[in-house]
């Protein structure tokens, strides 16, 4: 990560935990690691989001229903699913440091350091040549060329090492590459060991092996084991979705970059259930929606891109992550997938129980093929947080830090400011905010001036500030500041809520989509 970048995510991370965005878990005994908290802000920052994706999921689709499922299953479902035997992260010790590192990671973070020279090379060009096409450029220059060919070939070996399990070769690859520990500086590895990402715990008071059960490293297969339930109850005809927001735990080995990778996240996954043959249509179906989604957000089609994984599951037929530009590069926002029929008919094997359909046009029953859409809530909120934080220098040399959110999934959409304490302004002010509060999440401040509460709603990511002065009080109007542009409209006061819903409505970007 480069020095500015670095400094600006630490910025982030600060500024998050001083305006009561995101806090550390029980920081007074020093943090739990990679565990966080959300503040006053976060949460309502958190849930709007949520409600954006349940809202464009659910309310948006006459065949997608919503569940919410326990975090405790039967432990029987982790051994259909495969997480017990196979829910694990290769992991590497670094000898002299005793670091630990996820090997695909420090495999993955290479090639994108070769990535990152061939993106400085076009941008070397770019510069030097009037007229240039970076793409012919990328399948003409002989240093790119060079380059990619390394990417490719690590690639290639590295995805057969995976598919074959091989983990020496995966520690040879590593050695080949000549990677070192970011502490140690050297290149004393242990080999490469599998290691099983879900936390277990004791239900009840016996602790017998059966009775361990597990804290759910994804929201899926409370999905996955409730099918018939829903189908049979909500009466649904293929293709029809569930979709479920919830907890999930993974213990992970190289937790960090703040709530990017945490033990403790949230998922919002929605399983869509088709006919077989029917899965690769709806799973670019998936991609082009999902996409869409990400982008009427509005933090910029650029920052977003598609990664088609390198080694699929056994069973899966197509996979791809939606990655987002993060601070610290490219990295998975959200995860795609085509399932077939695999995670149905493994809970028909382990259960006994028959999880078919009976599809009247074909006049057969089938175990229903599963498209998948993951992401990640944490992920997205460090997506939109990061990319909202902004410091600016204004003409009178001061720097002016401000959380440009998109209004809709701003936690306070206006602050109603009396422009002094006194001459009944609190009056006007405190009634105004009595009647927006049924429609809007508005914030009444008066202390300091105008200017400080200003800069501390630009701060928290207030897209709209209303003063309330003394012309108020003849011509019932008042002034609405807007952060990103900084400039004041006055309108009258009967028409601030509509004001307000028109620059803030979710059900106005829903509509984009
Ligand atoms: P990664 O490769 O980054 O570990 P993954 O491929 O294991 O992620 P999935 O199992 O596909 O992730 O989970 C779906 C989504 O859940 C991810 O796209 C991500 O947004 C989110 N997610 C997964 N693990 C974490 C975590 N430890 N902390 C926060 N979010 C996570």
């Amino acid at each position: 990560m480069a020095a500015v970048t670095e400094d600006l995510f630490k910025n982030v991370i600060s500024h998050a935990k001083e305006y009561g965005y995101v806090f550390p878990s029980s920081e007074i005994y020093d943090g739990l690691s990679s565990v966080y908290d959300y503040g006053q802000y976060g949460v309502e920052l958190k849930k709007n989001i949520r409600e954006y994706w349940w809202r464009a999921m659910v309310q948006m689709h006459e065949n997608i229903v919503g569940l919410d499922a326990s975090i405790f299953m039967h432990p029987t479902t982790w051994k259909a699913s495969g997480h017990v035997d196979a829910f694990s992260d290769p992991l590497i010790d670094n000898k002299d440091s005793n670091k630990r590192y996820r090997a695909d990671v420090l495999i993955e973070d290479h090639m994108a350091k070769i990535e990152e020279k061939i993106n400085k090379e076009v941008e070397k060009a770019a510069k030097r040549f009037e007229k240039f096409d970076a793409q012919v450029f990328k399948t003409t220059n002989a240093r790119v060329l060079e380059y990619q060919a390394k990417i490719d070939e690590i690639e290639a070996r590295f995805k057969t090492a995976l598919e074959t399990d091989n983990l020496a070769e995966v520690k040879q690859i590593i050695v080949d590459l000549e990677i070192v520990c970011t502490v140690s500086g050297t290149r004393n590895w242990t080999d490469v060991r599998q290691f099983n990402l879900m936390f277990n715990t004791q239900l009840g008071s016996v602790s017998e092996e059966s009775s361990t059960i597990y804290l759910r490293p994804e929201t899926a297969q409370g999905i996955f084991v409730n099918y018939l339930n829903v189908q049979k109850t909500g009466r649904m005809k293929l293709p029809f979705g569930i979709a479920q927001t919830g907890k999930a735990f993974r213990n992970e080995i190289v937790a960090r970059q703040f709530i990017f990778r945490m033990r403790e996240f949230e998922q919002m996954e929605m399983q869509f259930f088709v006919a077989p043959g029917d899965d690769m249509k709806y799973y670019e179906e998936w991609k082009t929606k999902r996409m869409a989604w990400h982008n009427s957000i509005g933090l910029g089609a650029n920052k977003y891109r598609f990664h088609d994984h390198i080694k699929l599951a056994h069973y899966a037929k197509a996979a791809c992550d939606i990655e987002f530009q993060f601070p610290f590069g490219f990295k998975e926002l959200e995860g795609i997938h085509a399932r077939g029929n695999f995670d149905l008919s493994q809970h028909e094997l382990f259960s006994g129980k028959k999880l078919q359909y009976f599809d009247p046009e074909r006049n057969e029953s089938y175990v229903p093929c599963v498209v998948e859409t993951s992401v990640g809530l944490d992920r997205l909120f460090l997506s939109i947080l990061s990319t909202a934080y902004t410091e600016e220098k204004l003409e009178d040399g001061s720097i002016r830090t401000a959380l440009n959110l998109p209004a809709f999934l701003a936690p306070i959409k206006a602050a109603i400011l009396p422009l002094v304490k006194k001459d009944g302004l609190p009056e006007v002010a405190k009634k105004l905010m009595n009647e927006l509060k049924y429609d809007h999440m508005v914030q009444y401040d008066e202390k300091d001036t105008v200017g400080k509460r200003y800069r501390r709603q630009d701060a928290i990511g207030t897209p709209y500030c209303i003063t309330i002065d003394h012309d108020t009080l003849t011509d019932n109007a008042v002034t609405i500041r807007s952060r990103d542009t900084m400039t004041q409209v006055r309108i009258p006061l009967t028409e601030v809520n509509e004001y307000l819903r028109l620059r803030t409505s979710m059900t106005e970007v829903l509509k984009t989509l």
